[in-house]
């Protein structure tokens, strides 16, 4: 990234040292970790040794970590391993909640983007009446916006109504504490790189109790919930992200200060400028910024010609420009003229200084171009 200012983490992280030194050493074991001789045997104890590291990261079981190939396959799996069940997803979750499950009712968000309790109480007590099984899925962190969810309440509303909670908790591991006991939830979705992990590895926690029908089948891997070769170098460098991941947490008041000089000096020089959520708790790392009247692909071009990298919507695969579904939820009038510029730990204040700067020139020439066409 010699040359580049990278704000877009959580489109995916750098991947840490630790981790690469990690993947390294695992390269050189040749077993299947199914196989029983002493080099499959080599390979059994990586994997399960970060099982162990990632279920205390979460607050989970060991037994009860599977393995994925990462946050789109864990929130998959969750959302379709469970048998006979109506689902509830927030109208924000990230689209592999959504398309996973394009039957589920949404819970509608208010304008910051939080989940509606209220609503979802009454989704409860409806399904609850109608004897149906019911899985509710929300996210601990929204990917475009960072804005938290109120996760534990509805942890505990599920609860009353006897019904499932799964959390997909990609963008909130490693800046916020995730724990499954105490956010009350089934099942958890993390992803090691957007923590410094390698980018194709995941897990999905699920809590005793949880039986899963496996989305991949054969071979019987990760007890039978998810067939196929475990990925041992990919998970040696999840664990060792994983592993730093609660130090690095502690550093996330550093990257506030980083991105609340960002926001504060951009709202001073661009008066009309909206910040996504900014009525309600967020990721102190993320800023969901909508420029009236510019296109954010314009945005993210401008500034990749200047050497800054950041995202526009939810810029799920890139070069396909889709209106974000978030904004849109929270009643956001020019959702298609948001960009998302998102800190990490590597971050730094020149790279602030030259985002702002950049920013700044791009909207100055967008507003002269316009009144030259006005004139
Ligand atoms: N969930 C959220 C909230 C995300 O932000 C992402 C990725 O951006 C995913 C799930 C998907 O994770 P992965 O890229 O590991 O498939």
């Amino acid at each position: 990234m010699a040359d580049q200012v990278y704000l877009d983490y959580n489109a995916s992280a750098p991947l840490c040292d630790e981790a690469k030194q990690a993947m390294l050493a695992a390269m050189d074991v040749a077993g299947n970790p199914s196989s029983v001789h002493a080099s499959g045997r080599a390979a059994r104890k990586i994997v399960d040794h970060a099982r162990r590291t990632i279920a205390d990261l979460v607050g989970g079981d060991s037994e009860r970590i599977v393995f994925t190939s990462g946050g789109t396959e864990a929130n998959n799996l969750a959302l379709n391993g469970l048998e006979d069940v109506t689902v509830f997803t927030s109208a924000v979750e990230h689209p592999s909640v959504i398309e996973a499950r394009p039957d589920a009712k949404r819970i509608p968000v208010d304008a910051n983007g939080v989940t509606d309790l209220a609503a979802l109480e009454a989704m409860l007590k409806d399904a609850s009446d109608a004897g149906q099984k019911v899985l509710v899925s929300v996210m601990l962190a929204n990917n475009e916006t960072g804005v938290i969810q109120p996760v534990a309440k509805v942890g505990l509303l599920a609860r009353e109504y006897g019904a499932k909670v799964h959390c997909d908790a990609v963008q909130a591991l490693g800046r916020l504490p995730v724990d499954m006991g105490r956010l009350l939830v089934d099942m958890v979705s993390i992803s090691a790189h957007k923590i410094g992990g390698p980018k194709g590895v995941g897990a999905l926690a699920i809590a005793p109790g949880v039986m899963l029908v496996p989305q991949i089948r054969g071979g019987g891997q990760e007890k039978y919930r998810r067939g196929g070769t475990e990925n041992v170098i990919g998970i040696a460098g999840f664990e060792a992200a994983a592993k730093r991941s609660e130090a690095n947490m502690a550093k996330m008041a550093d990257v506030a200060k980083l991105r609340d000089r960002l926001e504060t000096e951009l709202a001073s020089e661009a008066p009309e400028l909206l910040i996504a959520g900014k009525g309600t708790e967020r990721l102190v790392n993320t800023s969901c910024l909508i420029l009236p009247g510019m296109p954010g692909e314009t945005q993210v071009m401008a500034l990749d010609l200047a050497g800054v990298a950041i995202s526009s919507g939810s810029a799920c695969s890139s070069g396909k420009v889709r209106e974000s579904h978030v904004l849109k939820e929270m009643g956001v009038d020019e959702p298609g003229s948001a960009i998302r510029v998102s800190l990490g730990l590597e971050s730094t204040n020149e790279d602030v200084d030259t985002f702002v700067r950049v920013w700044s020139r791009m909207r100055g020439n967008a507003a002269r171009k316009k009144a030259r066409h006005a004139a």
